[in-house]
């Protein structure tokens, strides 16, 4: 459905708005239908060492899963992925995989096969080969670190990309692992096709080295504690390296990332954990330091009781807010129902802030997931209006070079060509002696088969041109 059919279909509704806002209850999908959890009981579901333990990580663990009520079409089709592909390998915690196709009913062999094929979280957990585009599989600008953040290392991991704020990439693993990953250069286990980045120096010293350089740098006064996910770093060293954080004056805004509160919020649920983060908000706290946890959901059906219990336990720790980054995804969340869904489940449900939705980065073979700058202009459009103003999202595009723009700042666009032009008011840590960076414009391309048949024919003489010259 086009956003804009989506949009109308609800027109005649029975609340005579577009999107009729209803109140939702949240539910655990029931593990148990699936043969390999048939007797898995609450308890363990609920510990995250019996979640981290049975996570899927390849194709022989999700046959066991499921048994024969998905078709081996399904199976062949994502082997075939993963072999010619895949940018990341499979990972994906029970609590992920119970929220796909949670409303199917098992029934005989196969009858679970269409509904993987239809459902959201898999269609960028677990993508198979017919998913993605065979016209144009990967942009021909698309590229590993597409954001070009390992440019702007500071110290190894220390991406210092806006005037005010860093990015520290602390460890390169995820409790998941989704599709999608906009660091598919680093993080994750390394895949047929992508041979995985290392970083070279030990966490200890890493870590360390981030410190120092922040210390030096008082103009940097906000810093995001990312990864991969922190839920990966032990807490013991996760706390040290936030208490030694705290014990810089000049650090304002602290900003904790992690998916695993949706994709394993049993980790945010144990006690060392929240004693922990208790003691560290405290801190924050008695230190007037904003000490906030940014996650990463990307569809409603993600958002489950114990999601809703983790972030409770954060607020009750004393973090001061749960922020949710989510990525705007074709074949997942990229109609305007999905995205008030997810926002409503996300605000009503668990006191989760809808914050930003970006636009999948230009990765490899990421095109089926892409949608066009219009696209997400009109679906910003359709969102307005329904969530209180402080809680409505902004859709971001991350520019090269340029960083998270809004996506009506462009400064021009070729929607023919799906080139879109975009400027900036600050120079990146790369950009200190040069005096075109304020003036120039920055591009950002559109997937092509969004494009007008102009446009694709262009695009497909750019490629001709560019074969002959090799
Ligand atoms: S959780 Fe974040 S860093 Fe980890 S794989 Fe997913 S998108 Fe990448």
């Amino acid at each position: 459905m086009s956003i804009e059919t989506s949009i109308a279909s609800l027109v005649e509704g029975e609340t005579g708005q577009p999107y009729p806002y209803r109140r939702v209850e949240l539910v655990e999908p029931d593990w148990t239908r699936f043969p390999g959890w048939r007797d898995v009981t609450a308890t363990e579901w609920e510990s995250a060492q019996w979640q981290r333990s049975h996570c899927v990580k390849n194709l022989r663990q999700l046959r066991e899963l499921l048994g024969d009520l998905v078709d081996d079409r399904f199976f062949a089709d994502l082997q075939r992925d993963q072999a010619e592909r895949a940018t990341m390998s499979m990972l994906v915690p029970p609590q992920m995989m119970n929220t796909m196709a949670p409303h199917g009913t098992p029934g005989g062999p196969g009858s679970l096969t269409e509904a993987f094929y239809a459902d959201p979280v898999r269609h960028y957990m677990i993508p198979v080969f017919s998913d993605r585009r065979t016209d144009w599989h990967s942009h021909p600008y698309s590229s590993r670190d597409s954001l070009h953040e390992h440019d702007m290392w500071a110290a190894e991991g220390l991406t210092h990309r806006y005037p005010t704020k860093v990015l520290a990439e602390l460890l390169p693993t995820c409790p998941q692992y989704c599709g999608h990953c906009t660091r598919m250069d680093l993080v994750g286990n390394s895949t047929p096709s992508v041979d995985k980045l290392k970083f070279l120096g030990k966490p200890v010293d890493r870590h360390a080295e981030m410190l120092d350089y922040l210390r030096r740098n008082p103009g940097v006064r906000d810093v995001v504690v990312s990864g991969g996910d922190v839920a990966n770093m032990p807490w013991a060293r996760l706390e040290e390296f936030l208490t030694r954080l705290l014990e810089n004056e000049n650090i304002r805004d602290i900003r904790l990332a992690t998916k695993a509160l949706m994709g394993l919020p049993q980790h945010w649920l144990q006690d060392d954990v929240v004693e922990g983060m208790s003691r560290v908000a405290a801190t924050a706290r008695a230190r007037g330091v904003s000490l906030a946890i940014h996650t990463h959901v990307n569809h409603a059906n993600s958002v489950t009781p114990l999601v809703a219990r983790a972030a409770r336990a954060m607020f009750d720790a004393g973090v001061r807010d749960v922020r949710n980054q989510g990525v705007l995804l074709d074949g997942v969340n990229a109609d305007p129902h999905a995205l008030l869904d997810l926002c409503f489940r996300l605000l009503d449900g668990a006191q989760i802030l809808p914050y930003y939705f970006y636009l999948c980065d230009m990765i490899p073979a990421a095109e089926h997931w892409r949608v066009s700058v219009a696209d997400a202009q009109r679906l910003q459009h359709h969102i307005m209006g329904y969530l209180p103003g402080f809680a409505t999202p902004r859709i971001v595009c991350d520019v090269p070079f340029v960083g998270k723009r809004w996506v009506h700042q462009l400064s021009s666009y070729d929607e023919v060509r799906g080139i879109s032009y975009w400027t900036k008011n600050y120079r990146t840590s790369i950009e200190a002696n040069d005096p075109e960076a304020l003036t120039r414009t920055y591009e950002y391309y559109d997937p092509i088969h969004t494009l007008p048949p102009e446009g694709r024919a262009w695009w497909a003489s750019q490629a001709q041109e560019a074969a002959q010259r090799v």
